[in-house]
């Protein structure tokens, strides 16, 4: 027991940051790939494609999560690019599941390839899944993702709906002039299903973001909705990050609003994240990145690793300095190339 508890103090001790914050959430890029191009995300001719040299390999990315539980990291979620698309996917996720210390695992995915993968990703232990659906309309859908694929996606949700995947979570980028007339027809799917429909205020990440007049606030968002019927604050017990969650009275399902660039949650930030080619971004917003792709390609120990990681996200920032300026400007990478 007292070793038990050494330890806990331990790790508790390794992953809080000079702020204070725990930091026990890492979010990982599998790929930069992807098969739609959304048009907050990547512009229509793609983004220039890593070599499969520059990408870090399944025992590269164990090898980084095995260290980072170790110090007290307790949830990954796996993304992209779209993780569907890397070969192996499935394998490597029940890997990631074994990984002790790494008590939940989630995806985050676009839905094309979901309808066949959902029954055996269920079966790898992912059983907490976020995919993004942006309209309920298929020929919008084209246009805002460049491919038409809609029924695809849906056939996906519903899918992964049937295998038991809860909660199965909608992220939907909310855009000014582009679907937000479908905010109201998007959030009804609460009354229908036990989703978690979750709005999320577009962020700027490319030269071409016209962000200003697409810019659609968490408040302004919240007050649409307050419309459709009595909106009740809700927790999301999966849920630990910035969404604030709502619940129609009467509503199998939830609605999530979240709020990065209005009201941002810098203060109980706890996440990590991990780019497909090996770079730590300990804020999102930040331009800096840490190559752990060296480190891990180096002949150099876990301790050594370990050490590293412990460093990094001791000098996670307190909060992005995104303001308005900076927006116009844009900054470092597209999603697709972070990992979101
Ligand atoms: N391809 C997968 C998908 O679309 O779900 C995973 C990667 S994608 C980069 C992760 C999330 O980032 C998606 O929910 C997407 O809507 C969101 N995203 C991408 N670009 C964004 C932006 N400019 N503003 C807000 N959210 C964005
Ligand atoms: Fe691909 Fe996801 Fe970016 Fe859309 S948001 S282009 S699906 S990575």
């Amino acid at each position: 027991m007292a070793e038990v508890k050494t330890r806990l103090e331990r790790t508790e001790c390794l992953n809080r940051d000079s702020y204070g914050r725990i930091i026990d959430y890492l979010r990982i890029s599998v790929t930069d790939r992807c098969n739609l191009r959304c048009i907050y995300c990547m512009p229509e001719s793609g983004v220039p494609k890593l070599s499969h040299e520059e990408i870090l390999t399944y025992e590269e990315i164990l090898r980084f999560v095995r260290v980072a539980a170790g110090l007290g990291i307790t949830k990954v979620r796996l993304t992209g690019g779209e993780p569907l698309i890397r070969k192996g996917f499935v394998d490597f996720c029940k890997r990631v599941v074994e990984i002790m210390g790494v008590g939940r695992v989630s995806l985050t995915t676009n839905g094309v390839l979901l309808a066949p993968f959902a029954n055996q990703l269920y079966d790898a232990g992912i059983h907490r899944i976020n995919v993004s659906l942006d309209t309920l309309k298929p020929d919008r859908f084209a246009r805002i993702t460049r491919r038409d694929l809609f029924h695809r996606v849906w056939n996906g949700i519903m899918e992964a709906h049937r295998c038991g995947f809860y909660p199965v979570k909608i992220n939907v980028v909310a855009m000014k002039g582009i679907n937000d007339d479908e905010i109201e027809d998007l959030a009804a799917l609460t009354f229908e299903y036990p989703f978690h429909v979750r709005f999320i205020e577009f962020m700027p990440f490319s030269p071409e973001d016209k962000w200003t007049s697409h810019f659609i606030s968490a408040d302004e968002i919240y007050s649409r909705l307050r419309k459709l019927g009595k909106l009740l604050p809700t927790v999301s017990k999966n849920s630990n990050g910035p969404a604030r969650y709502f619940q129609f009275l009467g509503a199998p399902g939830k609605i999530g609003i979240i709020s990065p660039i209005s009201h941002h949650f810098c203060a109980t930030c706890n996440r990590l994240r991990l780019t497909a080619d090996g770079m730590l971004r300990t804020c999102l917003f930040s331009v800096e990145e840490i190559d752990f792709k060296t480190i891990l390609r180096t002949n150099e120990d876990d301790s050594f690793l370990a050490k590293q990681i412990i460093k990094a996200l001791q000098n996670k920032p307190a909060k992005h300095s995104l303001n308005r300026e900076i927006f116009k400007k844009c900054i470092g990478r597209p999603m697709v190339k972070i990992g979101g």
